[in-house]
């Protein structure tokens, strides 16, 4: 029996994405081998490799000063890779959630970082603002996590600043059109919005690279991956085949604007609900901060102690998945951009018969 999975990250896949890349792992493109077993020097792998560039490019209208590359460790592995290849003296960093604070805590490794603004002080139930002019103007960048995945916040645009731009867009990628040029580097682990875990997409500005004067490690440098095409050590290649299907399926779609709209379309039936519904609050007050790839919601106080019997109600027609992130606590319905129409439906539908009930 299918589930309905609204699980945060690995998330669910289009089922045509699954199906493809299950065929190429029996025969890969009608080699006679399986994409597990068959070398990433093989002209047949070197085409998905370029696949996965050309289409991250072509749906971010990504200009010819930046490049698209592949790497391995998670964003996580991006928090210290980030400065420690494009921090100079200091960097500004927004601290909207867990996975912001963790990048700060890997750019104090490597320079003075400034916290230009903080929603620690509400449990990061929205997103800081007016913090602009905070930012040093010696400043390398201002780093910010687009969408925070734990706490259902999300930023809806690039923000207007005097310095160059890094993003960690692991959640909302593809999600909006974003001026690349304003950025040093936009990354994103895949397993949120694109595809399987083991994959990283950056987006890095070129002439930035090489800049600063500290040793880094011929793996850990932007420049060796630029300069080897996302191919200087052997990439996780199923992992890349799998994306490569979500890019085409996204462009097939119509690319990032019409993905949005269906993702938009999709967040805000769950919101109306949540805010419809006697029994569930939004745990972010302001409508404007919600994210629309996490919806984070928790009972409502006198409902309290029903919220073991939702998540029991919600798994008995098969919705899986709905479970807060401890920090947070109550329900997170992650809704990226390979999520199912029927699924959303479920979801409020079983919202709404477990308040008749
Ligand atoms: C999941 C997530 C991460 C962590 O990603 P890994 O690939 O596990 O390192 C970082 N940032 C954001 C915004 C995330 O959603």
């Amino acid at each position: 029996m299918k589930k309905h999975n609204f699980f945060a990250g690995p998330a669910e896949l289009d089922e045509t994405v699954i199906k493809n890349t299950a065929d190429n792992i029996i025969d890969f493109a009608g080699t006679g081998i399986s994409i597990m077993a068959i070398s990433h020097r093989s002209k047949e792998f070197i085409a998905v490799m370029e696949k996965a560039v050309n289409l991250t490019k072509e749906l971010l209208d990504v200009p010819s000063t930046h490049e698209v590359i592949f790497l391995q460790g998670g964003a996580s592995l991006q928090f210290a890779m980030l400065p420690m290849n494009l921090l100079d003296k200091k960097a500004a960093y927004v601290d909207s959630g867990t996975w912001a604070s963790n990048a700060i805590k890997e750019a104090k490794l490597f320079g003075e970082v400034v916290v230009v603004g903080s929603s620690k002080d509400k449990n990061y139930n929205y997103i800081p603002v007016g913090w602009e002019k905070n930012i040093p103007s010696d400043a390398s960048y201002l780093h910010y996590t687009s969408n925070n995945t734990i706490f259902g916040t999300q930023f809806k645009k690039d923000p207007d600043v005097n310095v160059l731009l890094a993003s960690d867009m692991s959640s909302d990628i593809f999600w909006r059109p974003v001026d690349v040029s304003k950025y040093a580097i936009i990354y994103a682990g895949a397993q949120k919005n694109i595809g399987p875990s083991g994959i990283t997409l950056a987006i890095v500005r070129k002439d930035l690279l090489d800049k600063i004067n500290r040793p880094v490690p011929t793996m850990l440098k932007y420049s060796t991956h630029v300069d080897k095409e996302s191919m200087y050590n052997t990439p996780p290649t199923v992992a890349t085949y799998a994306c490569v299907q979500s890019l085409e399926r996204f462009k097939n779609l119509g690319g990032v604007k019409a993905l949005g709209k269906i993702a938009d379309q999709r967040a805000n039936s769950i919101y109306d609900e949540i805010d419809r519904n006697k029994l569930f609050v939004s745990t972010v007050p302001d409508a404007s901060h919600r994210s629309n790839m996490n919806i984070t919601f928790v009972m409502n106080e006198q409902y309290k102690d029903l919220e073991k019997d939702f998540t029991d109600f919600a798994k008995s027609r098969n919705i899986v998945g709905i479970t807060g992130h401890r920090s947070v606590g109550g329900f997170r319905a992650s809704v990226y951009l390979s999520q199912r129409d029927d699924s959303v439906n479920a979801l409020i539908q079983a919202m709404k018969d477990f308040e008749k009930k």
